[in-house]
């Protein structure tokens, strides 16, 4: 493979192909996302909607900035909506006879005299006034092949390569499909409040919904001194990693401490995490209807901790009224790493500073909390809490990744 033929790509988009009379605002979204990332490379960059396609086209800049091809598909590799990126070959319609020429040179120098494989050409004609029909081009193409390299066969069925050849304004020619992350551009789809710890699910809680077009702020419960300067370096590092795919994300950071605090205090032990994680996901809902989001997003998953079975699920999930996503519900722990390695936040997230929630455990916590009874221990709160939810809002510094 040359990447030094390359100088535009094919965006291949395949979900927001279908949506109607909406599709231009998926598209327009794309576009705006590619312009944005490619603003961060060197080089300079144009994309340009035709109907049903999109191109990056790029070249090296004035002021000395090189276009680097590995870094505008890995640029690409992370946003969302996009199925394949092909890199492709762009020349004008000089005759049939000098599109032979092309092909074979195409060929040539991507994959040398001596490759041996199977292949099919697959012609699409954008214009209909090329003199030949997309079948003829087919035949009259793959015999030039066949004609200049002996180690190929014909394939209709299942090609090693398809030989695409696209006549519209220009000709295209491709052979090369590097998979794109799939979904929707991020924000077609609303906003949602993550909430964030420094742990392996909820990062890939939050990727996994951005993937369906939903852009995120994120909140993490701070406890210090409990928790450290590091833990929360921790979580705007993840939040780092993940914004490379979803996009900016304001990143709220409360004080958790007191609050929790007076649930030790005033609490039936075994009832501290299910407690916690009611004021959790209510002062995540208020950070939610401040900021225009449409739900919570979290990283739980059903049965992996005493906090997370059904019944505990239904004491935490009451305290809400905006939608809880819960992407990872039905997942195994493994899946969950898998997927946190590919995107790049298993690294980070074992790093083995404490969280609030493994501060004040205790030995045995319920696993299948009464709802009425968490609500009637709840109110040994009463007096104080009014006052503790007030401060904690005061403490929310907002800090703004990617
Ligand atoms: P994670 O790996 O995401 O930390 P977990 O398996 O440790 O999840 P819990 O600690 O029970 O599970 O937390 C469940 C969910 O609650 C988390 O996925 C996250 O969405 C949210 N959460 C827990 N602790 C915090 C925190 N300190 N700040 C913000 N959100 C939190
Ligand atoms: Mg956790």
């Amino acid at each position: 493979m040359n990447k030094k033929l390359f100088n535009t790509f094919l965006i291949k988009y395949a979900e927001i192909g279908i949506k109607g009379n909406n599709r231009y605002l998926f598209e327009d979204a794309l576009v705006s996302h590619i312009a944005a990332a490619m603003k961060t490379l060197p080089g300079h960059y144009n994309v340009r909607k035709t109907p049903g396609r999109i191109y990056l086209e790029c070249e090296n800049s004035k002021d000395g900035g090189v276009y680097d091809y590995d870094k505008v598909v890995n640029a690409l590799t992370h946003i969302f909506g996009i199925v394949h990126i092909c890199p492709v070959v762009v020349t004008e319609d000089e005759g049939q006879e000098k599109l032979r020429e092309k092909v074979v040179d195409y060929w040539r120098s991507m994959y040398g005299d001596d490759y041996s494989c199977t292949f099919k050409v697959f012609c699409r004609r954008g214009r209909k006034n090329y003199p030949l029909n997309s079948m003829e081009v087919d035949a009259d193409l793959g015999e030039a092949m066949l004609d200049a390299f002996p180690n190929l066969k014909v394939d209709v069925r299942t090609p090693d390569k398809f030989v695409n050849v696209e006549i519209r304004d220009h000709i295209y020619i491709y052979t090369e499909n590097i998979d794109g992350p799939g979904g929707m551009p991020v924000g077609t789809g609303g906003k949602g409040m993550l909430l964030l710890s420094g742990g392996i699910d909820s990062p890939v809680a939050g990727y996994m919904v951005s993937k369906r077009g939903v852009s995120i702020d994120a909140v993490y419960f701070n406890a210090p001194p409990y928790t450290s300067e590091r833990a929360k370096q921790k979580v705007i590092d993840l939040a780092r990693i993940i914004s490379a795919y979803t996009g900016p994300i304001n990143l709220h950071i409360i004080n958790f401490t007191d609050i929790q605090l007076a649930i030790y205090e005033k609490c039936p032990h075994d009832e501290l995490t299910i407690i916690m994680r009611r004021f959790m996901m209510r002062i995540a809902e208020h950070l939610a209807y401040e900021n225009s989001c449409h739900g919570l997003i979290t990283g739980e998953s059903l049965g992996q901790v005493a906090s997370q079975t059904f019944s505990s699920l239904v004491s935490t999930n009451e305290v809400c009224t905006l939608p809880v996503l819960r992407p990872l519900i039905a997942f195994d722990k493994q899946d969950i790493v898998e997927i946190s390695e590919k995107i790049g936040t298993y690294e980070t997230s074992i790093l083995p500073y404490e969280d609030c929630c493994t501060i004040f455990v205790a030995k045995h916590p319920v696993t299948n909390p009464s709802v009425h009874v968490i609500r009637k221990h709840e109110t040994n709160l009463d007096d104080v809490i009014e006052g503790l939810l007030a401060k904690a809002y005061e403490t929310d510094e907002v800090i703004h990744i990617g």
